[in-house]
């Protein structure tokens, strides 16, 4: 198993005061605007869950969140704390301003039927799957089509790179309660899938249900 250490970044902010606060059970999904300035709290409610995360400029919502540019641009394959969450035109989306877990995915990708029986077996080709949920959100929106599934987020997801450059599925980092707070340096539409992945050791084979909170700036995000 991978070590590693980090100091987790606490957040100032008190979920009395938040203007959204909502649970996603698991295997559903989620779809929200933010406003500049607003502060977008995910919380782990039961640990070593994956919540799987698009993030789309709600100006230009062809221009969606690149891994490839945030990655390059923050010379490192994880996100924590500090991590600028850039569209595929280089636009600032979100930033991480608190983390309780210290490690999130954005390699990995989301489960699809595709990738469920490459992975796992054919018998998994009619399982609940991350793309799925993405679509069926989406569904309610005129302006999006499968072409705006780009590579996201995992949060929570453990996903170490070997130092052979492969990919290891591990157990979670995560646990109960831990969080990931991100504050919109634009205005920002949210896709969640709450994942429903019941094959793979980093959600423990276990699907479980995630807290969503939204602050406005004003008042909080000291942490920004
Ligand atoms: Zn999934």
């Amino acid at each position: 198993m991978t070590t590693y250490s980090f100091e987790p970044t606490l957040s100032k902010l008190n979920p009395d005061d938040a203007v959204v606060d909502c649970i996603i059970p698991a295997g559903e999904g989620w779809l929200h605007d933010l406003l500049p300035g607003q502060i977008f709290r995910i919380v782990d409610l039961e640990g070593n869950q994956a919540v799987d995360t698009l993030f789309y400029s709600a100006e230009d919502p062809g221009d969606h969140y690149s891994a490839v540019r945030t990655i390059v641009n923050q010379q490192n394959p994880y996100l924590t704390t500090g991590s600028v969450l850039l569209a595929e035109s280089g636009r600032e989306l979100l930033k991480i301003t608190s983390d309780t877990c210290g490690r999130h995915d954005t390699i990995g990708g989301a489960c699809s039927a595709q990738s469920n029986t490459v992975r796992y077996s054919h018998d998994t080709l009619q399982m609940h799957n991350c793309r799925d949920t993405f679509m069926l959100m989406l569904s309610g929106r005129s302006e999006y089509t499968k072409r705006d599934l780009a590579p996201n987020v995992n949060f929570f997801m453990n996903v170490p790179v070997t130092p052979e450059g492969e990919l290891n599925f591990a157990d979670g980092i995560s646990g109960p309660g831990r969080y990931v707070e991100l504050t919109a340096l634009a205005p920002v539409t949210v896709l969640i899938s709450n994942c429903p992945q019941l094959n793979n050791p980093c959600n423990a084979y276990n699907p479980t249900p995630a807290r969503v909170l939204i602050w406005n700036g004003k008042g909080g995000g000291e942490n920004v």
